[in-house]
């Protein structure tokens, strides 16, 4: 038995050194290059190194004085606790695809990279494919593969500009693969003006263990007197008129899920045409046994 496995969800290892064998790990490797040991998800791994893990509590500690300076101190610590115990990973996708996932138990959630270099998906457009490639490729290198995309909500809502249905994935499916980031990587990378040679800033990536403080401290700023979860939930959340102008903490997760790794699901109205409204019927009976429920229009 792996005794990483067992304690990863207390305390994701970060180890210089493999456990088992003893030598230096690979840092982008899952498993040890000597004797195979599971290491953990190298994007959560990278999440807890001591200098991360560092920077984001510095970030929280300053958005914290920053709450009682201006007043906002209770919503503050209200929010973190928010963050802490009721924010999920949520997965937007087309209703055709939605459908698709659902009717098939043995069909995985694959990433972009995984669909295309697998043939069974046409790249996007060539300006959009080598962004999304040098996007992937500056935070995760060779495993970007294997990384699926999604973001963290209080409310089970997505952004809508990547899907109508919102898939909220169960905890466990997730917390000791997923990794965080303070904004859309494509977002992340332009605002930071990051080049292929520039080191990424510290204290904007976290694990599931500490999403609170990222997410606090990146939204402390926007915080009012007076506000709550429906606030907080569209401060996180935020849909914008195109994809540039929306805001959110994307979720990295390492590997594929299937239907089984599902919650919950959300539909913004009854889709754009027929077909969606087709495909949302379907979801509908499928998963009916569960919480489906639409968005008010
Ligand atoms: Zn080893």
């Amino acid at each position: 038995m792996n005794p990483i496995t067992l304690t990863r969800s207390v305390s994701p290892p970060s180890p210089e050194r493999c456990p088992n064998c003893g030598e230096e790990c690979v840092e982008s490797l899952r498993h040890c290059a000597v004797c195979s040991f599971d290491l953990g998800c190298p994007n959560v791994r990278a999440a807890h190194r001591p200098k991360e893990t560092e920077g984001v509590s510095g970030r929280f500690r300053a958005a914290r004085e920053s709450s009682k300076a201006r007043g906002v101190s209770a919503e503050f610590e209200a929010l973190a606790e928010t963050i802490e115990n009721e924010t999920h990973v949520v997965v937007a996708v087309s209703p055709i695809l939605a459908r698709s996932f659902l009717q098939d138990s043995k069909q995985l959630y694959q990433g972009y990279e995984k669909l295309v270099e697998g043939g069974s998906r046409t790249p996007a457009p060539q300006e959009f494919d080598s962004q999304r490639y040098a996007v992937a490729g500056k935070l995760f290198g060779h495993y970007a593969e294997d990384i699926r995309y999604g973001l963290l909500s209080i409310n089970g809502r997505s952004l809508k500009n990547y899907g109508i249905v919102h898939i909220q994935l169960r905890d466990i499916a997730i917390k000791d693969r997923v990794s965080f980031l303070h904004e859309n990587s494509y977002l992340f990378v332009r605002e930071f003006d990051l080049k292929p040679d520039s080191p990424l800033p510290v204290g904007y990536r976290c694990s599931w263990l500490n999403k609170k403080e990222l997410v606090a401290a990146k939204l402390e700023s926007s915080l009012v007197p007076g506000s709550g979860k429906e606030e907080w939930a569209r401060l996180l959340v935020n849909n914008g008129e195109t994809r540039d102008r929306d805001q959110c903490v994307e979720a990295h997760i390492y590997g594929p899920f299937n239907s089984a790794a599902i919650e919950n699901i959300e539909y913004e109205n009854n889709g754009f045409n027929r077909q969606d409204r087709l495909d949302i019927e379907i979801i509908k009976d499928i998963f009916g046994h569960k919480k489906v429920s639409g968005w008010p229009s």
